[in-house]
């Protein structure tokens, strides 16, 4: 399942940290146009730390990752924050076919191939999300969830590529089953459903895309589409429906998801223009109703459309670059690309192009400023060195316990093992959002090692704890006490804040 949970949970953190160390105040009010007029980015009195990069990224999708190449490949070993799904959302995607050069490709082969060229240009990867960020002075200031303590570093140019969120339809039983039948990821739970019976709402392309993979694996899908008509634009959508196993319904809505404690059983549907209700059985619910950007840590720092989309200035900013207008916001040095800056087009290589222009403005921004990396470099060395380098420890710290369990029986045989406290990871490798909690999940291993372990489940090669926990959605994360209870049982990612907030209430923090 998508970490829309979790990036909801994110974005709501929306904290304006205060301006003080680290960072020199705008002369003026930073969310105005007014600000480039009177620029007070001076590169020599800028404070500058170990924590000071010369640009650093949000977002690890594909406009981010093209971004980072090409401002590696100048030198500027840019700062990527990954966020919750390392790659982002076309790690999602089965069938990728609109990319330059490639006829047919799936989502996450694509965003690793992009990956490793920005990691070979000289990208430095974090697998933090962001919490905060405070623009009100310069280098800007980000604060990310990166341990048991946040960490707050500084930019002197940023790039946001944060992307967008999924829309849910807000009706009873949704929340509910979120995670038991309901879900905003075909290629990340449809397998679940194999041979099954499945719905997805919606009637744009991601409809159509999430039914074209669904039909080849569910029993029957049925498409939900409130109006008369689709929206959809995707070439493929007369081909989608024709199949035998898909039915479209049209005039539709959902107004409840029913189920039992574990699973969806079925639907009410109401007939748009009779009011006429009607039941619908299903073991599943897709939502494709469209999204919202992800671009509430901006509010009041950069100028947002009225959907929320961050919006691009398309004023030439002659005295700082000769490129316009190109992905600037309306902080200068400042840029947002791919879907969070897209509100029309929403295209994986629309959003690659932006993470080019964005990186070319962005090296502009910081050649204007005088920036050099070599003399950045040094400056940066200098100052940690100023600071004295803390002694470690002598104490013998404790190992990290994480168990990649290769049965059932030897989960229950662990399970038994009782005295700390058990994160089991029922996770695939084919789920992004699994794959993208790996690094916090090892974090948290060796941040609480001694007090807590993690045995790991891949559902795919252990497939009888499909049945045994009755996995509807994953990751799926359980939590055991030290006496071998069972406290917490929830489907869907956590970042390390979730995994501290629910651990501080099982050991204390
Ligand atoms: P869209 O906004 O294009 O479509 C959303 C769909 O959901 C519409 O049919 C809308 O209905 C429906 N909807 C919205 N809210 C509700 C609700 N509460 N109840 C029922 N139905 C609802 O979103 P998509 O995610 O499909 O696409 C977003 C963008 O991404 C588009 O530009 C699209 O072209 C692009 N995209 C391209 C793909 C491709 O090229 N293969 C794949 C996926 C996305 P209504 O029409 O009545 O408003």
């Amino acid at each position: 399942m998508k970490l829309t949970m979790q990036h909801l949970a994110i974005i709501g953190i929306t904290l304006l940290l205060p301006c003080n160390i680290g960072c020199r105040p705008l002369r003026k009010n930073a969310n105005h146009k007014k600000t480039k007029s009177s620029l007070s980015y001076d590169l020599k009195k800028a404070p500058i730390d170990k924590d000071t990069h010369p640009v650093v990224i949000l977002g690890g999708g594909v406009s981010g990752l093209n971004a980072a190449t090409r401002l590696g490949m100048v030198n500027y070993k840019p700062l990527v924050v990954q966020g919750p799904i390392p790659g982002g959302l076309l790690t999602q995607s089965h069938s990728v076919r609109n990319w330059p050069g490639e006829i047919d490709i799936d989502g996450k082969s694509l965003t690793d191939k992009m990956y490793a060229q920005a990691k070979n240009a000289g990208t430095i990867f974090s697998s933090a999300s962001v919490t905060a960020v405070d623009f009100s002075c310069w280098p800007y200031r980000i604060t990310l969830d990166d341990g048991p303590t946040p960490k707050t570093i500084s930019a002197l140019s940023v790039i946001i590529a944060m992307g967008t969120t999924p829309n849910y339809l807000n009706v009873p039983g949704e929340k509910t089953f979120f995670g038991k039948g309901v879900s905003t990821c075909a290629v990340c739970d449809g397998d679940l459903y194999r041979d099954q019976t499945v719905a997805i709402v919606g009637g744009g392309d991601a409809a159509i895309t999430e039914a074209a993979y669904l039909a080849k694996l569910a029993k029957k899908v049925y498409v939900l589409v409130r109006k008369d008509h689709l929206r959809a634009q995707d070439k493929r959508k007369d081909e989608v429906l024709a199949k035998k196993n898909v039915e479209v319904l049209f005039s539709t809505a959902v107004k409840q998801v029913h189920g039992t404690d574990q699973e969806v059983t079925h639907l009410t549907l109401e007939n748009t223009k009779t009011k006429e209700q009607r039941t619908l059985n299903t073991n599943a619910l897709f939502l494709a109703i469209g999204s919202k950007p992800n671009s509430a840590l901006f509010k009041g720092y950069l100028d947002l459309d009225a959907h929320g989309y961050i919006k691009i200035d398309s004023t030439p900013d002659h005295d700082i670059t000769h490129y316009s207008p190109a992905q600037k916001t309306s902080l200068p040095g400042v840029y947002a690309i791919g879907d969070i800056a897209d509100p029309h087009f929403k295209q994986a290589d629309a959003a690659a192009g932006d993470g080019c222009k964005a990186a070319l403005q962005a090296n502009e921004f910081l050649e204007h400023l005088g920036f050099d990396p070599d003399s950045f470099e040094k400056r940066k060395m200098q100052t940690h060195r100023s600071i004295p380098e803390a002694k470690p420890a002598p104490a013998q710290k404790p190992q990290a316990v994480i168990v990649e369990v290769s049965s059932e029986q030897k989960l229950n045989e662990l399970l038994k093992q009782t005295g700390m406290v058990t994160i089991v990871d029922l996770y695939a490798n084919w789920c992004g959002p699994c794959r993208g909690m790996m690094p916090t999940l090892k974090k948290i291993a060796t941040d609480y090692a001694g007090k807590v372990r993690v045995l790991k489940v891949n559902v795919d090669t252990v497939p009888s704890v499909k049945r045994t926990y009755s996995v509807r959605g994953i990751p799926r994360i359980i939590f055991y006490d030290a006496t071998g209870k069972k406290v917490v049982d929830r489907t869907g990612a956590l970042n390390y804040q979730g995994f501290s907030s629910e651990l501080s209430k099982i050991i204390g923090s």
